[in-house]
């Protein structure tokens, strides 16, 4: 039988996988305790587009994500949002834990597109299509020793 714990879906960067543009990866102690409460869904949107890893850098420029060698990859993050979406449907997740400020799982909070270190409000593509379908996403910076604080919306 099915135990009781939710299932949540979780950027797998922050659970130790090496799937970051720079082939590391964003591990969290606190994220990685949720595991005694709940199952947790790894999903790195940007190699479920097809990125390869590494990969250079990209930022949102508007609707666009451009890399850090001027192509336009909004459409590996697009499908990217899209295979995740489809994840959290199957494993029927309601939350999602995103690595902040990423151009496809930040919440609230990006990069500008000028590579320069700037931040602009906005999501990631993943973050907003999940959001836009109910899914409520929070970033790692709420969550303390194992439990999941509600970002302020
Ligand atoms: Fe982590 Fe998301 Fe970037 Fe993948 S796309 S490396 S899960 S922040």
């Amino acid at each position: 039988m099915k135990d009781q714990k939710e299932t949540i879906l979780v950027s797998a960067c922050l659970l130790g996988a090496n799937c970051r543009y720079d082939g590391n990866n964003g591990k969290n102690e606190d994220v990685l305790a949720l595991l005694d409460q709940y199952h947790l869904v790894p999903v790195c949107p940007e190699q479920l587009g097809g990125m390869q890893t590494p990969r250079p850098p990209a930022e949102r420029r508007g609707e666009s994500v451009i890399n850090q060698s001027g192509e336009d990859v909004t459409a590996f993050f697009v499908k990217g949002a899209d295979e995740t979406l489809k994840l959290a449907e199957i494993y029927g997740c309601k939350r999602a834990i995103l690595k902040e400020r990423s151009p496809s799982c930040g919440r609230g909070m990006i990069y500008d597109g000028t590579f320069s270190g700037k931040k602009i409000p906005g999501s990631g593509v993943t973050a907003a299509l999940l959001e836009e379908n109910g899914i409520e996403v929070t970033g790692e910076s709420s969550i303390k020793s194992g439990t999941v604080r509600r970002d302020s919306r």
